[in-house]
């Protein structure tokens, strides 16, 4: 995920600089949109609030650099399910599990604004139709980039794809880090939050079920 692109010079620190004019988030806000401008406003005032010099030099972009950043990462509301998977559902008959793991995500929660960033499973058993296996990453990605909380998120991406398939039951496990926690540093360092949304036969079919969670719980790389 990193952006070399923008790193201009390395100090001898070791911290690198990022040039305002090469922002990783310059793609979704067009500078002079009226949203734009009233956003920067709002920006500035919040680092007037925090006891900050707005004309400071390193601040003086970081209104629009907000803007655009925080627009990139809620684009999530922008797009649809149907946009999302388009025409990548097949007749297929297959009919045991389905399954993707460790798909990375990168949320917000809605109740701090602060990252949470995690991994999602998902299966699914078909009932005659299957999706395109890169649609289920985008799935992730189209509710993830919203203002959330994990257990919505979870719930949103086992209906988007139970209204999709139809299939015979599907499964989401969601293990994610939440900043909001472990910044506070409160005995919650290494905590993960995890969450499941079971539908059809992953809820009632014990076999299923334990298959899936097995599945999904079982030892797996790392998060980098
Ligand atoms: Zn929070």
């Amino acid at each position: 995920m990193s952006n070399m692109k923008g790193v201009k010079s390395v100090r001898g620190n070791g911290s690198a600089r990022l040039d305002a004019d090469d922002d990783p988030f310059d793609d979704g806000l067009s500078d002079s949109s009226p949203r734009c401008i009233e956003f920067q406003g709002l920006v500035r005032r919040e680092i007037e609030l925090l006891g900050e010099d707005v004309e400071r030099q390193g601040l003086k972009k970081t209104p629009l650099r907000v803007a655009k950043a925080m627009t990139w990462l809620t684009r999530g509301y922008e797009m649809d399910v149907v946009d999302v998977v388009g025409d990548a559902v097949f007749e297929e008959d297959h009919h045991s599990m389905v399954m993707v793991r460790d798909i990375e995500l990168y949320s917000m929660c809605e109740h701090h604004m602060l990252p949470f960033f995690g991994k999602a499973h998902i299966a699914y058993i078909p009932d005659g139709r299957i999706i395109g296996l890169s649609k289920l990453p985008r799935i992730v990605e189209m509710y993830a980039r919203r203002l959330q909380v994990q257990e919505r998120l979870t719930e949103q991406i086992a209906s988007a794809i139970e209204d999709v398939l139809r299939p015979v039951g599907v499964g989401v496990v969601i293990e994610a880090y939440h900043l909001c926690m472990m910044m506070r540093g409160v005995e919650k360092q290494n905590s993960k939050t995890i969450t499941s949304a079971l539908h059809g036969s992953f809820r009632d079919d014990a076999k299923t079920r334990d298959e899936f969670l097995r599945l999904a719980y079982g030892p797996s790389t790392p998060l980098r």
